[in-house]
């Protein structure tokens, strides 16, 4: 747990270097920001995001997460694949002048087409993107398999990454998981990740406690050990030695209005649960 931290906020009128104030006062070790709002692909202009003056204070590592409006995986999508596309390109542009370690992206959703042409319909998508560019890599995450998401196991992802020619990376999301069906109780889960995957392949992890249960493919996350998973197994996981140089990353709920993320980052560093709520 070298870099540990949350998702933060990116807003006016200081951007990224009050992104970075918030992730050094909740005591964080890497945080993770979109470039604007997440769920539309309006975009304030580079020069106005403070990135030279959030570099002068923090070298934090920083995760960039895409808009998770776009869909590159529906192989009908017509007049939005091109739309994605753009904003793909546009994001990832945005991740290297920002300082991004990688981009995830949500792999999408296949919708009335078949696993296999969508998932081809996003790699394709992708290499036309990035194909020869020198952006940070693409971090596909794990999905919950809430409606027709691809991405909702691990041999999904495995395929995605192995039908793409670009480096792709994958973001580990241990709410997703759970929800798509994994049993993050079992000590043998990296193994697993690492015969499908390859550990070597994971870029960054969403360390996030799930409101349901294993299997339920509802993508609603829960502050850490108040959920299904519980905090043991998650401290588990971020715990382990071989996860130690990626960032991990919470992406739980607000409490009261609250961010969580000072509290939760501290049991995770004591290795205890106590009852904050
Ligand atoms: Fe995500
Ligand atoms: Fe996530
Ligand atoms: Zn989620």
């Amino acid at each position: 747990m070298r870099y540990l931290g949350s998702h933060v906020g990116l807003s006016s009128p200081l951007y990224l270097l009050g992104s970075v104030r918030q992730a050094e006062l909740w005591g964080e070790t890497a945080f993770m920001c979109y470039t604007g709002a997440p769920q539309n692909s309006h975009r304030v202009p580079l020069e106005r995001l403070k990135i030279a003056e959030a570099d002068a204070v923090s070298a934090l590592p920083r995760v960039i997460h895409a808009p998770y409006i776009v869909n590159l995986a529906d192989p009908e999508g017509g007049e939005k694949l091109s739309i994605g596309k753009k904003t793909v390109k546009n994001e990832l542009q945005r991740a290297k002048a920002m300082g991004g370690v990688c981009l995830v992206l949500h792999p999408g959703a296949s919708l009335g087409a078949d696993f296999l042409p969508s998932a081809l319909c996003l790699c394709r998508c992708l290499e036309e993107v990035a194909q020869g560019e020198n952006f940070p890599p693409i971090a596909i995450e794990t999905m919950a398999g809430k409606g027709s998401e691809i991405g909702k196991t691990l041999e999904e992802v495995a395929f995605i990454l192995g039908n793409c020619s670009l480096p792709l990376k994958v973001c580990l999301d241990t709410c997703h998981l759970h929800d798509g069906g994994y049993d993050l109780s079992d000590p043998g889960f990296l193994d697993e990740v690492d015969r499908v995957i390859g550990l070597s392949n994971v870029a960054c992890v969403h360390l996030n406690d799930s409101k349901n249960p294993r299997g339920s493919h509802k993508d609603r996350h829960e502050n850490l050990g108040y959920g299904a998973i519980g905090f043991s197994n998650l401290r588990r996981i971020a715990s382990d030695p071989r996860l130690d140089p990626l960032p991990i990353i919470l992406e739980t709920p607000y409490w009261n209005g609250a961010a969580p993320y000072a509290q939760e980052i501290k049991m995770l560093r004591d290795g205890a649960f106590s009852d904050w709520r």
